[in-house]
């Protein structure tokens, strides 16, 4: 059982159940085991089997039972039984933010409404601002949510996207005949959020032998054909192009599958200029079909050195693969550092000993920890006592261990008024600092510019923490100046994070340039509130690599002394 589909089938059943009026304590309860397998360390099935799993923390009788049956026939019997019950367009009204389960229980109840279109109609014709309970902002502000909606519906986040993806390799990779098989499209060129997921395969078998293969092997999937390939559905909803050549041909399709539409562009004009034809089905020169068993031989037909996947999204890449100017982009195994870290001291699941062991087993030589401050009562901030105890404990961890540090941080909450979090005394007992916006996000622009920049002024600052707040297919950015940002950041020697948090991926890749280009230096976070969120920064890293960034723009490709001189250098200037 694939525990993060498992968490997905219980975050499911909360939403109906919350629908349904169910008792909160019931909801609550599939929430919470929700959170517990997702971020459950170990083999779930095994777990399922031994009992252990009875014993995690959030994990009750009725969620286990979800489980039993989900493990043991792909399926959830409650599940069916709720959609019964409750109208799924409900469940869609309950993604448009700020419109909760019981303000969409009145809807149904005394407007009759029950689709996300009846509820725009009723925004709009002003029965909603008709309605006690809701009136003329409510019906606004759902206005905004389902143009939200409309513009992010049938996306996935990258983590979701690149899973159904390595699924549906491994599905097509296990066929007879195939003998490559790689992600494509936007999964391969990185991007935070994607709708289709897309396969290159290379196999010495046709299309069609290929597709019934794949429908003998895997019943699941929806298999169909489309020209050049195959046309998947997953059991999760999602699409998926497959796009199928001759192994001699792999490099072609593997390119022509990851796009983007304006990189092929590009290289079709730069081809051409060469005598070169980029089609659907290769490169041809003088009619002849060119020999493209791989990437490097494809674009090296075009007279180009191969090009970071990352970066084809039709930008300059092409101009700067031409002139040999590309960037060497920085990589996971450039950072020496693992920064922003969340421990059981506030809202993390495991204590400093366990996060330091798993980043120095993953190779680093350092942990940046930094724990909620206290103004994030929700999260558990430190109180000044909590501070003492962690350092005291980091201390002694650290001296333990050498070859590796546990650097003392904190992520400060940035108040509405723009000071950091805690007195300049307390945060003087820190190494460093990340600044972060977790509250009053409503501000107009102006006051939240003003707000950030102060808190850049206060010399404490090593880092602005995901400096716009968006969340990815949830939440807009707050209103912000991102060029001023970028340009005090510049000034003072604050570095802006990348936050890896695959929700967040924020700063956003397109503007990781100009802040390079302002002289700014980029911090990669990982966010992670667990073991399993440490993998977080290898989003972060892709982000960087989206945004051109290499291994000298990065503060933790330094080493902990050079992060520290950093870190210091802020506080005497
Ligand atoms: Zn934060
Ligand atoms: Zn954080």
């Amino acid at each position: 059982m694939d525990k993060h589909a498992a968490a997905h089938l219980l975050d499911t059943i909360a939403t109906y159940l919350e629908l349904k009026g169910e008792n909160p304590f019931k909801v609550r309860a599939f929430g919470n085991a929700a959170r517990a397998i997702g971020t459950f360390s170990g083999d779930v099935d095994e777990a399922l089997a031994s009992g252990a799993l009875a014993e995690v923390d959030g994990i009750g009788k009725a969620t286990l039972e979800v489980l039993r049956d989900f493990a043991r026939t792909g399926r959830s019997t409650l599940l069916e039984e709720l959609r019964r019950e409750v109208p799924p367009g409900l469940v869609e009204m309950r993604r448009i933010s700020g419109l909760g389960a019981a303000k969409i229980k009145v809807l149904h109840e005394q407007l009759r409404i029950s689709t996300v279109a009846e509820l725009e109609l009723a925004a709009r014709n002003g029965r909603l601002a008709a309605t006690p309970g809701f009136g003329g902002k409510t019906a606004e502000k759902i206005l905004r949510g389902i143009e939200f909606l409309n513009r992010t519906g049938g996306f996935r986040l990258a983590h979701h996207a690149a899973r159904a993806a390595e699924q549906l390799r491994l599905a097509v990779a296990a066929v007879g005949g195939v003998e490559r098989v790689e992600p494509a499209g936007s999964v391969r060129r990185r991007s935070e959020v994607v709708r289709d997921v897309d396969l290159a395969v290379g196999a010495t078998i046709t299309v069609a032998e290929l597709g019934a293969r794949l429908r003998g092997a895997v019943p699941r999937l929806e298999v169909g054909e489309q020209a050049g390939g195959l046309l998947v559905r997953l059991e999760d909803g999602t699409g998926a192009d497959v796009y199928c050549a001759a192994p001699g041909q792999f490099g072609h399709t593997l390119a022509w599958a990851t796009g983007n539409k304006t990189h092929l562009e590009q290289l079709t004009v730069h081809g051409a200029a060469r005598g070169v034809t980029l089609g659907p089905d290769g490169l041809r020169s003088g009619g002849a079909l060119l020999p493209c068993p791989d990437e490097t031989a494809f674009y090296a037909a075009l007279g180009l050195p191969w090009i970071p996947p990352e970066l084809r999204e039709g930008g300059d890449e092409v101009a700067r693969a031409a002139a040999g100017t590309l960037p060497r982009l920085v990589e996971r195994g450039d950072l020496q550092g693992l920064l922003h870290c969340h421990s059981v001291y506030s809202d993390g699941t495991n204590t400093v000993a366990e996060l330091a062991d798993a980043v120095r087993a993953a190779g680093y030589r350092y942990l940046g920890l930094t724990d909620h401050s206290v103004a994030a009562a929700y999260a558990g901030g430190l109180k000044p006592d909590a501070i003492r105890r962690q350092h005291e404990e980091i201390d002694a961890l650290n001296r333990a261990c050498d070859g590796f540090r546990i650097l003392k941080g904190i992520e400060a909450d940035i108040l509405a008024d723009g000071a950091l979090d805690y007195t300049s005394d307390i945060l003087d007992s820190f190494e460093f600092v990340i600044g972060s916006v977790h509250s009053r996000m409503e501000q107009d622009e102006a006051a939240m510019t003003r707000r950030v920049l102060r808190a850049m002024d206060d010399p404490h600052l090593t880092i602005l923490g995901h400096p716009t707040g968006r969340l990815l297919l949830g939440r807009e950015p707050y209103a912000l100046d991102v060029a001023a940002v970028l340009a005090r950041a510049a000034e003072r020697g604050v570095a802006i994070e990348i936050n890896g948090d695959p929700q967040r991926l924020d700063l956003d890749w397109r503007r990781c340039r100009e802040a390079r280009d302002a002289g700014v230096t980029i911090s990669i976070g990982s966010d992670a509130h667990s073991l399993a969120g440490l993998g977080n920064v290898d989003f972060g890293v892709a982000v960087a690599r989206k945004g051109w960034l290499e291994a000298t723009d990065v503060l933790n490709t330094r080493d902990a002394e050079g992060m520290l001189a950093y870190a210091r250098q802020r506080k005497t200037s």
